[in-house]
């Protein structure tokens, strides 16, 4: 069998804090994966001009999968090329608490949820402008009765929620359910009620793929009622499923629960590629303090391990790293530890050994 490819994007700010260990640790786990890291962001910016150069969309197309540091800016096209130019349309979201988390929950043993957030529509097209420009389509307001012409200047932005979006989405959520085998149930949640046609669409395409899935139960929150369920009763969720701004939102909701961003995994899947980055920023205030905790950048990695075929590989990594928590000796300051970023990476590599 032939060596797995992984393009690697350290990020900015402190992103690389993280990257730079994680990837060593990967390396001493010995795996047939070949890790390359093309010019790309800042670095490339000033030495061709550009942050996203030919060469990095010919390695990102020639892997099979990107490991990719937050951004800032200066990655930003390589990420949107990820996702829109990849299609990686499911950004899936792990909410599992391990002991040791610093929850702020009582009882936050049990928790383990997944959150899916469409990752390529709704508000984050990148459609907006001015809402004069709008006024040939002789748009009147729903609910304000009035035409958007009588507004006043302003700006607008789109939301698109499409059939074919939606539906691949919520797909992935039943099949995940499925294949978690946990409470054998998918959440979906969006502002129905209030956006009847655009997240009406979501939640209509969701029960009507409930059919297709008779083992797996399909229950629906409006996403206000939703958040205060995910912090009252997060045991309750298994998999749960909704479009892109909520779940932006909500995830990091989740992470809060958990224990903070630094626990905050993510992997975006496509139907032919997929990359994996923590859910959370470049952290630019702790940047060059050594500090950042790299668990959501190492669970990542487990992710993706477990998406190139290595579940084995994955499942020990996930155990080191819940070792350390447990044993809570070299846990970062976000987790009231005192140990650095690269303390933690060589404690996950002992005991990976
Ligand atoms: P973005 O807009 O990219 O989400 P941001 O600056 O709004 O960026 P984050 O970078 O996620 O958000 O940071 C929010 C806060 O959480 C900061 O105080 C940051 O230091 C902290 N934080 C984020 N990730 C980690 C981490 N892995 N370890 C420790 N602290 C973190």
């Amino acid at each position: 069998m032939s060596n797995k490819q992984v393009v690697v994007v350290d990020g900015d700010d402190s992103a690389p804090e993280a990257m730079i260990p994680s990837v060593a640790l990967l390396e001493s786990m010995d795996l047939p994966i070949d890790f390359h890291r093309p010019l790309i962001g800042q670095a490339a910016i000033d030495e061709i001009g550009t942050g996203f150069p030919a060469e990095a969309k010919a390695a990102i197309d020639a892997s099979d999968a990107t490991f990719f540091g937050s951004t800032s800016g200066a990655c930003t096209a390589a990420l949107f090329y990820l996702r829109w130019g990849r299609e990686t349309y499911a950004n899936v979201r792990p909410c599992r608490w391990i002991p040791g988390y610093q929850s702020p929950l009582a009882a936050p043993e049990g928790i383990d949820f997944v959150i899916i957030r469409e990752n390529l529509e709704d508000l984050y097209l990148g459609l907006e402008g001015e809402l004069s420009d709008l006024a040939a389509l002789n748009l009147t307001s729903r609910n304000a009765r009035k035409p958007i012409t009588g507004m006043g200047p302003g700006k607008y932005a789109v939301k698109a929620i499409t059939e074919v979006g939606s539906e691949r989405v919520i797909r992935l959520a039943f099949e995940l359910a499925r294949k978690r085998d946990k409470k054998r149930k998918v959440t979906l949640t969006c502002k129905y009620n209030m956006l009847r046609v655009s997240d009406g669409l979501f939640l209509e395409v969701g029960q009507r793929l409930a059919d297709d899935y008779p083992d797996i139960e399909l229950e629906t929150y409006i996403i206000d009622d939703f958040l205060c369920r995910m912090i009252t009763k997060p045991h309750d969720l298994d998999v749960v499923v909704m479009p892109n701004l909520y779940g932006d939102i909500m995830s990091d909701g989740a992470a809060g629960l958990m224990g903070g961003l630094g626990l905050a995994a993510s992997g975006c899947y496509g139907d032919d590629y997929a990359y994996f980055e923590s859910a959370h920023g470049t952290a630019p205030d702790i940047k060059g303090m050594n500090i950042i905790n790299p668990t959501a950048t190492l669970v990542s990695a487990g992710m993706m391990l477990d998406y190139l075929g290595f579940a084995e590989a994955s499942d020990n990594l996930t155990a080191a790293i819940s070792q350390v928590y447990r044993e809570g000796n070299a846990l970062t300051p976000d987790q009231g530890g005192n140990a650095s970023t690269t303390d933690f990476c060589r404690v996950v590599e002992e005991y990976l050994s």
